[in-house]
């Protein structure tokens, strides 16, 4: 039996929260989440635009189901945050259309190029000699290639401009920054590390999203626990 993506998150978050003690209390949290996602994904609805109304109607039950979820778990700003239950619902939903949809992933920009959305991460992946880096979607967890410096936000492509950051703590993860925009993004690298599963291992990394920002950065997409 092969294993879906939401396992394979599933499992990886038991073990993080296991391993890093002061991220354990959001991976529980994300660990909910995921399994209410992989539900929504194995009720396996028909293909669907996902801004439409029959889509809105067929996840109603799901979003209900969410929202009494949310209140036994989450601080009441997040559980009183429609649009972001309302992102948490359809995500499984368009990770899954996405999948079967044919989308060139090599395209050169900085939203995804199957649904118009921001990255939440970058992910570097083994090729040749080193790693290529490819966005992550925030909504349906497409992956495309986009240039190593450059910055999503703005276009900044000096390399003085855009630093990046590590931490001993977590050595396949690091921040990238852009001086220009002053917004960045963590990187997950599958060079270092290829047990990782990007969208978990970027939640457990939270110590960096807190760091970054102390030094005035702003992330460019707050990923599916709110940070
Ligand atoms: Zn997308
Ligand atoms: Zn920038």
């Amino acid at each position: 039996m092969s294993s879906s993506p939401w396992d394979r998150r599933i499992e990886r978050a038991e073990e993080l929260a296991a391993a890093i003690p002061a991220a354990a209390e959001l991976l529980r949290f994300y660990l909910e989440v995921a399994r209410f996602q992989r539900s929504v994904a194995q009720a396996a609805l028909p293909s669907m635009a996902l801004d439409s109304p029959e889509l809105e109607r067929a996840l109603r039950p799901h979003y209900e189901r969410l929202v009494c979820l949310m209140q036994r778990i989450a601080p009441p700003e997040a559980a009183g945050d429609e649009a972001f239950l309302h992102h948490l619902t359809v995500q499984p939903y368009a990770e899954q259309q996405a999948r079967s949809a044919a989308t060139s992933r090599t395209a050169v920009q900085p939203l995804c190029p199957y649904c118009g959305e921001n990255p939440v991460a970058a992910v570097l992946r083994p090729e040749g000699e080193g790693g290529k880096r490819f966005l992550l979607c925030s909504l349906c967890a497409t992956e495309w290639e986009f240039r190593r410096l450059l910055c999503p936000r703005c276009g900044e492509e000096d390399p003085v401009k855009l630093p990046v950051f590590t931490a001993e703590q977590f050595p396949h993860v690091r921040v990238e920054a852009c001086e220009s925009c002053l917004t960045y993004m963590k990187a997950v690298d599958l060079t270092r590390n290829g047990m990782a599963v990007p969208e978990v291992d970027e939640l457990a990394a939270v110590a960096l999203d807190l760091w970054a920002r102390e030094q005035g950065y702003t992330k460019l997409q707050i990923n599916v626990i709110g940070m």
